[in-house]
């Protein structure tokens, strides 16, 4: 880029979806020319991406709008936030456009208004695959957007709406283009990944020569093919479900499943809206476990939601000791702007909250650490992240980037970002493993 091309600063606040969308906007700005500055007093304009997800999320979301004004002041809004410009006009109204998530052209509209589309853009220079902003060494693939559940917690699916998914060759070609160009894990990402291709009636489309409907399973069966680790996110626990546990048994993707279950009293899941009967879900995870015995389930889960009694709480912690699931992620009930869920009656107690928090984790901390010892003296694949004197970082198929634990290799000085490695399991704690090259 010359020194003559306008220059854009760019923050990128909120979930995987997002980073997602971040990566096409900068993808398109770097298309047309535009430069990427990683400083407000070198901007000629800042786009803020947004998350709105809890209010904290809302409130950094307005803090970085904030600063960014303050500091460069020509601002441009996208993102989850962006649906509800009404509270970010009132808060900032001289920002000079707001845009939703994945309203690339709204944006694109915004930043040419704001700052005319260079001469002469260097096309070439984009990467067949985008910019991506995490490492070469892995990517997020997003499915599909929006969601066709209403949780009674969540706003998603007023600001993104019902499921919309991305034709299945269209994925495909995409994470082949992904692999081709240095990427050794694929990260499928959704708001409900095994919901995939409902809304298309799973459509048939042609990769490689072959047949593949949109849905979940031939998608597994398709990136299965590809040669790199392929992570699942965002899954629920339906029947079909048990289709891809066979592609793990066989090494095509990595026995891995989040699944966000977020409660386990079925009074609770009802309040809270969520799908599937939690008894057969139990029954579930143990035949998936009989199937793919090094399965790793990820979870996330809500406590103190409203009208939460103590005995539900426990049967929080008794399906926890029963599933003994592998990494778990959990909050406290925090009350979400425009949700159902705030006129639900019952608030728990803060301080209540706060002590259930406390206690869950520390039985799921114990169920961790006993599971992670057992993997003592295992050999494991691992996929390294970064290197220094003091030896590698590495994450093995039980790991996904940025949510779940690290492998430190002590004696792995040699090895190379991005490249896979064997290593015998040493040591190990509440969430991490420490490993020598085997
Ligand atoms: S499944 Fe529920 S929590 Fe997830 S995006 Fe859809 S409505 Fe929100």
């Amino acid at each position: 880029m010359s020194a003559r091309s306008p220059k854009i600063g760019f923050v990128s606040l909120g979930c995987p979806k997002a980073l997602v969308d971040s990566e096409r906007i900068l993808t398109q700005l770097q298309a047309e020319g535009y430069d990427i500055v990683p400083r407000y007093d070198k901007a000629n304009a800042v786009i803020v991406n947004t998350c709105g997800f809890i209010d904290a999320a809302v409130q950094e979301s307005l803090d970085a709008i904030g600063e960014a004004l303050h500091e460069n002041g020509k601002v441009i809004v996208t993102g989850c936030l962006g649906k509800r410009d009404a509270l970010i006009r009132e808060a900032y109204p001289d920002v000079l456009a707001i845009t939703g998530p994945q309203d690339y052209a709204s944006v694109m509209g915004a930043v040419h208004a704001a700052l005319p589309k260079p001469h002469d853009p260097f096309v070439d220079l984009v990467p067949d695959t985008g910019v991506k902003l995490t490492p070469r060494h892995y990517a997020y693939l997003k499915i599909s957007e929006g969601c066709n559940h209403r949780c009674s917690f969540c706003i998603i699916p007023s600001m993104r709406g019902n499921l919309v998914s991305r034709p299945i060759d269209e994925v495909l070609v995409e994470a082949e283009k992904l692999v081709r160009s240095g990427v050794r894990e694929l990260l499928v990402i959704s708001q409900d990944t095994s919901a995939y291709g409902v809304d298309v009636k799973y459509a048939e489309r042609a990769w490689r020569g072959k047949p593949y409907q949109t849905r979940m399973t031939d998608l597994c069966r398709g990136l299965g093919e590809l040669g790199v680790w392929v992570r699942l996110h965002y899954v629920y626990p339906y029947p079909h479900v048990d289709d891809v546990i066979p592609l793990m048994a066989e090494g095509k993707i990595l026995p891995y499943l989040d699944i966000p279950f977020q409660h386990a009293s079925p009074r609770i899941l009802k309040l809270m809206k969520r799908p599937g009967n939690i008894d057969r879900t139990l029954d579930r995870i143990h035949a998936w476990r009989r199937a793919c015995p090094d399965l790793t389930i990820r979870s996330t889960f809500i406590v103190g939601f409203p009208g939460e009694t103590d005995a539900e709480f426990e049967e929080l912690l008794d399906f926890l000791g029963e599933a003994q699931l592998d990494r778990v992620g959990a909050f406290a009930y925090s009350p979400v702007g425009g949700a159902k869920a705030n006129e639900l009656p019952d608030p728990v107690p803060e301080e209540l909250k706060e002590d259930r928090l406390e206690r869950f984790m520390q039985v799921q901390a114990k169920i961790s650490a006993g599971k992670l010892k057992k993997k003592i003296g295992r050999t494991l694949t691992v996929l390294v992240d970064e290197v220094d004197d003091e030896g590698a970082l590495a994450r093995s198929p039980a790991d996904a980037p940025e949510i779940d634990g690290m492998v430190r290799i002590a004696d792995g000085q040699s090895l190379k970002p991005g490249h896979f490695a064997e290593v015998v399991v040493e040591a190990s704690d509440e969430h991490d493993l420490l490993a020598r090259l085997a």
